[in-house]
């Protein structure tokens, strides 16, 4: 079987299942009440979450880790993050970094869909296993690690080349959450938004032609297609 890239979600919060023959990976967990859509996206490609060999997040935001305490607590299955984010993905405060100019109908729209799924009863990991700058884990489609700071010290590129994506988590939005921009850009809340375009020059040689994000459609281009959006 071809390999599938599952997208589940939708542009406002969006997790993704890369489908094998040896299994699931999910990269990223959504928020705390997708369970449901994640079921159903799965049956639709005629897989369960017993599939699910493990999940990598981009980093450690709680719309990022939604689900994943349960697939570990209920299914056996481990969360992997960059050792930086492993803190902030257990439950550990962070600093909260500015989101940027903001209009009130996508601000609205943003709580609404995390309203509805779940975000007010956000659930921190118990345990993860942590990963580093060139790792490439022993998972379905082979993800590889690629350092990416600048949204948060342990955020990550996943590069999946048998699926030809690049999963940049919150580095960039193609739908920012709280005005709706479409323009392709730094992802808002972030820790160190200068460090995020000098992290991405690190991907502009890959030849992989989606580069997917947490928050907006699939960015369909290369890195250095994405770069050249960011005006570099
Ligand atoms: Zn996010």
């Amino acid at each position: 079987m071809k390999t599938q890239l599952l997208r589940i979600g939708d542009d406002i919060v969006a997790l993704h299942a890369v489908v094998t023959d040896e299994g699931v990976t999910l990269i990223d967990a959504g928020l705390p009440g997708d369970r449901r859509i994640l079921r159903r996206a799965l049956a639709a490609v005629g897989r369960d979450v017993s599939d699910i060999r493990g999940i990598v997040l981009t980093h450690g935001d709680s719309d990022h880790i939604g689900i994943a305490e349960w697939l570990r607590a209920e299914h056996g299955i481990p969360t992997f993050v960059h050792e930086a984010d492993a803190g902030r993905a257990q439950g550990e405060k962070t600093p909260g970094a500015p989101g940027g100019r903001w209009r009130v109908g996508p601000t609205l729209q943003f709580l609404a869909v995390a309203l509805r799924r779940g975000a007010l009863r956000p659930r921190h990991l118990g345990a993860v296993r942590t990963v580093r700058d060139g790792d490439v884990l022993d998972l379905p489609g082979s993800p590889e690690i690629i350092g990416l700071p600048g949204h948060s010290p342990g955020s990550i590129a996943i590069r999946v080349p048998v699926a030809d994506a690049i999963f940049v988590g919150d580095a960039v939005t193609t739908r920012h959450v709280l005005n709706g921009s479409a323009e392709v850009q730094v992802g808002p809340f972030s820790d160190d938004p200068d460090l995020t375009p000098e992290s991405l020059e690190r991907l502009r040689a890959l030849p992989e032609r989606a580069i997917v994000v947490g928050h907006g459609p699939i960015f369909r281009g290369t890195a250095a297609d994405l770069l050249s959006s960011l005006g570099r």
